[in-house]
């Protein structure tokens, strides 16, 4: 898949699926009528989450080990604690062990742990993304003009400050390859029209609000997140899908260090990705192919998602 060499080498065959696409992280695999287990009802996908990594719209190399399954877990314990939120998982996809389940018989063995079986939605090409506190991309628009998706904001903030309000920063969602743009709500508007575009907007606004509390509870900052929703072709529900309030899709932070700190490092101690991305951008002028990850980094990342998993879902 393009220049993300990585792909091809993680794919595995699985009895019973039919590989269709990969994206950075994940690979996407439709019922095939062949091979020696039944297929997949119509209208299911298999969503397998790989250990790639990705940073600046690239993947890295190494894989991060055990990431894939970590992100469906954290995943699925997510929609199951929104359960009340119309979500892409098959019916009997169940995270309980001991609930029979048609999904236990059609994920392959192979994948188990790192799959979800989901039906196949009319994604919207947004990125839904709530920010409750100013980082990122946001930062930088912000630095620039002191606005985020053209929503003017108070001056004087500093970066990981947090904003008065969690405020709907969309994206438009960019080929395989290319960088994702935050656009302004009206640009949401004329791509998906008006309805659509509150649904999408109240939605997230009230999934992040949630998270965000729940969080909140296990000492965590949710300081923003990306949901990406689709609309079920048979029901024309709007639900959540891909993953949700990942590590991968998330910032989180630590609240005590976040209270403590006194410099932007002190304050984002961060519990996702942005360990990957800080050591690419203090090495790597974003021209040509990143470079190797070092081993150190890679067990970082690694240990602060197993944190993150733990701190969330531990009660
Ligand atoms: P890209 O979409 O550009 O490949 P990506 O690199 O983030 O972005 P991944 O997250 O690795 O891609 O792959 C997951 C893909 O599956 C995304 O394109 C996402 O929109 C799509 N997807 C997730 N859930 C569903 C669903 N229920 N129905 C249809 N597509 C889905
Ligand atoms: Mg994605």
């Amino acid at each position: 898949v393009g220049d993300n060499g990585a792909v091809t080498s993680t794919l595995r065959d699985l009895p019973g699926w039919k590989h269709v696409y990969s994206g950075k992280v994940r690979d996407l695999y439709r019922p095939d009528g062949e091979g020696d287990r039944p297929p997949g009802p119509a209208g299911t996908m298999l969503v397998v989450a790989s250990d790639r990594v990705s940073a600046f719209d690239h993947v890295l190399s190494p894989g991060i080990p055990g990431k894939g399954e970590l992100l469906t877990t954290l995943s699925l314990w997510w929609f199951d604690t929104l359960s009340d939120v119309p979500n892409h998982l098959q019916p009997d996809h169940t995270i309980d062990e001991n609930v029979p389940s048609g999904a236990r018989d059609l994920i392959p063995g192979d994948v188990s742990g790192r799959a979800m079986l989901v039906r196949t939605l009319e994604m919207f090409p947004i990125e839904c993304v709530v920010r409750g506190y100013i980082t990122g991309t946001g930062w930088l628009e912000y630095q620039e003009s002191g606005t985020v998706c053209g929503i003017a904001l108070p001056a004087g903030l500093s970066n990981g400050d947090r904003l008065p309000e969690p405020l709907f920063t969309p994206a438009f969602k960019a080929e395989l390859g290319e960088h994702d743009e935050n656009i302004t709500f009206e640009r949401v508007v004329e791509i998906v029209g008006v309805e659509d575009a509150e649904a999408l907007r109240a939605l997230s606004l009230s999934v992040y609000d949630r998270a965000a509390r729940l969080a909140e509870s296990r000492g965590l900052i949710l300081a923003d997140t990306k949901f990406e929703f689709g609309r079920d072709p048979v029901t024309g529900v709007i639900a959540l899908a891909d993953e949700v309030l990942t590590s991968d899709s998330s910032r989180y932070w630590d609240a005590e260090a976040w209270n403590a700190g006194s410099t932007p490092t002190e304050r984002m101690a961060s519990f996702d990705k942005q360990i990957v991305r800080d050591w690419l951008a203090a090495n790597w002028d974003k021209t040509g192919t990143p470079p190797e990850l070092p081993a150190e980094i890679v067990e970082r990342t690694a240990a602060r998602y197993r944190e993150l998993l733990e701190r969330v879902t531990s009660v």
